[in-house]
């Protein structure tokens, strides 16, 4: 059979293909309705488009545009063809995008017309051969030039491991790496996330992520295709927008923030969300507050999940009520499928709730890093059963009913007086607080502890913040070696173009503290 990820998506279309299923929620095309068939003729021209390219095996096709429905047909398009998606961040400039296509070095580039001019000097001087544009109006080359391509479309063969998308990570601890994801770890997650989540006949998906990276390209958009289900597709998320749009919708990903600024909305009721079945959060801690605030509101349970760009999904609290109760502060039990461990400094498996080192394995977890065999070696382990685990970067504890735990990464472990100090705990004080909006806390050289604990705090709007009272109250609460010696008042905390908090920047900024 071909393992073409295309194929398992298309065979998952409903028999009446002149159901919707895209509808555009936002933007210069709102209210337009886009047809299973729309999507499968839309597919197919572009696919043939780029197979008129004659493109050798292994291509790369890298994206930057505006998100669109035709954006998204375009990626099913490079898997229909058999190459390889390269999807990028809509925020980068110049400099970053010279690493990426650069590193990349994709046949294909696709990019907005207003950025042809400087994104082709760069393609072209990177050897790529075709640049195309792509805009959010239905405007730009690329659709002009598929215009004139059959709407017909035999899908190209591919074996589960063959190369499906390359995903660069999010950067938020260094350089981006391109995490290489077969057509099969996309396949055996989407299957293994369609059952677990209870997709139901009926469906509807609230689309409001951006499709660059794995939450909004991979788990939301396979999860509706996967289930024959209509997309409610915002191009760009607004909180208004998206709370009046949840009538008649089922489900909806997001990342933290959203909830929050969903939160923030007095429309957000028990009635606007009467039809909603499941609200599913992840790519970043969700606050303990948060969680609450949502059920309070809302009456549902936040499902939080998590993942990461090199293994797609990896533990979901339960859907199901039988399958256990969705707990807050933790990410769920390992997925059917995905072994998960947690081993300490020296290597050896921590017993049940200790925290160390998350370690998995599984049909989804990716094959390496895109031309980066030394930091791929270094990323995966073999244990004395010769299996190999995949090193995630993050720190957390598997309880006895094999709900995780996140504690943080390790490259934000604090080590002060030889203690291992997790920066969450300490948040989750802070956070805790009244007044406090949100917190980071990281280590930084420090002359006798070898690193010593700070805290930066965001204050919530109004609130005024007194930093020795506040690690006065610490010292009340928690170990001394653990209490920040100091504590910031700050307006924001540095994100990168994900949304993701960037300790590094913080370390660097107060790396001369302590002398
Ligand atoms: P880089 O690897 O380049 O430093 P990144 O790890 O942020 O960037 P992504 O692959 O986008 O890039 O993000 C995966 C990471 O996001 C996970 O390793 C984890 O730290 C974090 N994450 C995802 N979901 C959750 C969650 N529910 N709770 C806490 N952290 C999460
Ligand atoms: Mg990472």
């Amino acid at each position: 059979a071909n393992a073409n990820l295309f194929v398992a998506l298309r065979a998952a279309f409903p028999a009446d293909l002149t159901a919707t299923a895209v509808e555009v929620a936002d933007g210069p095309h709102a209210g337009a309705h886009y047809s299973w068939a729309d999507l499968d003729r839309g597919t197919a021209m572009l696919a043939n488009l780029l197979q008129s390219l004659g493109l050798p095996a292994g291509s790369r096709v890298a994206v930057q545009t505006e998100k669109s429905v035709e954006a998204l047909m375009l990626y099913l398009a490079v898997l229909r063809a058999g190459h390889v998606f390269l999807p990028l961040n809509t925020a980068y400039q110049a400099a970053e995008i010279g690493y990426f296509i650069g590193n990349a070095e994709p046949a294909v580039v696709v990019c907005s017309p207003k950025n042809f001019a400087w994104v082709s000097r760069i393609a072209f001087s990177a050897g790529t051969g075709h640049v195309f544009t792509l805009g959010e109006a239905r405007d730009g080359t690329l659709l002009e030039r598929a215009a004139a391509q059959p709407d017909q479309h035999t899908p190209a063969v591919r074996t589960a491991d063959d190369l499906a998308a390359i995903l660069y990570t999010s950067g938020t601890t260094g350089r981006s790496k391109g995490a290489m994801l077969s057509h099969g770890n996309l396949a055996e997650n989407a299957l293994t996330l369609k059952a677990y989540w209870d997709w139901q006949p009926g469906d509807v998906l609230i689309h409001a992520l951006p499709i660059f990276h794995v939450h909004g390209l991979f788990v939301a958009s396979h999860g509706a295709l996967l289930n024959g289900s209509k997309m409610v597709w915002f191009g760009k998320f607004d909180p208004k927008a998206t709370i009046a749009r949840m009538a008649g919708a089922t489900v909806m990903m997001g990342v933290p923030t959203l909830y929050v600024r969903m939160l923030a909305e007095p429309t957000l009721t028990r009635e606007a969300v009467q039809t909603m079945r499941l609200f599913i959060s992840g790519s970043a801690p969700l606050l303990v507050e948060t969680f609450d605030s949502w059920t309070e509101r809302t009456g549902h349970v936040l499902l939080e999940r998590y993942g990461m760009s090199e293994t797609v999904m990896l533990t979901s609290n339960p859907c199901r009520a039988a399958d256990g109760p969705r707990r807050r502060g933790t990410v769920g039990p390992a997925l059917p499928g995905v072994q998960l461990r947690v081993i300490d400094d020296a290597g050896t498996p921590c017993p049940t709730g200790t925290i160390g080192h998350i370690q998995v394995q599984g049909p989804n977890v990716f094959a390496g890093y895109w031309r980066m065999p030394e930091k791929t070696a270094e990323e995966f382990t073999v244990d004395e059963q010769g299996q190999k685990w995949f090193k995630t970067g993050d720190v957390g504890k598997v309880e006895a009913d094999r709900y995780v735990t996140i504690v943080g990464r390790s490259k934000d472990l604090i080590i002060s007086g030889g203690y291992n100090i997790y920066p969450a705990e300490i948040e989750g004080f802070l956070n805790d607080m009244p007044g406090v909006a949100e917190s980071a806390v990281i280590g930084v050289p420090h002359p006798d502890f070898g690193e010593g604990v700070v805290a930066v705090v965001v204050a919530h709007p109004g609130a005024t913040l007194d930093p020795a009272a506040m690690i006065g109250q610490l010292k009340a609460s928690i170990a001394n070696f653990k209490v920040p010696k100091h504590l910031f008042v700050v307006a924001d905390l540095p994100r990168n173009a994900m949304g993701k908090v960037q300790k590094n920047l913080l370390r660097e900024q107060h790396r001369a503290l302590f002398g």
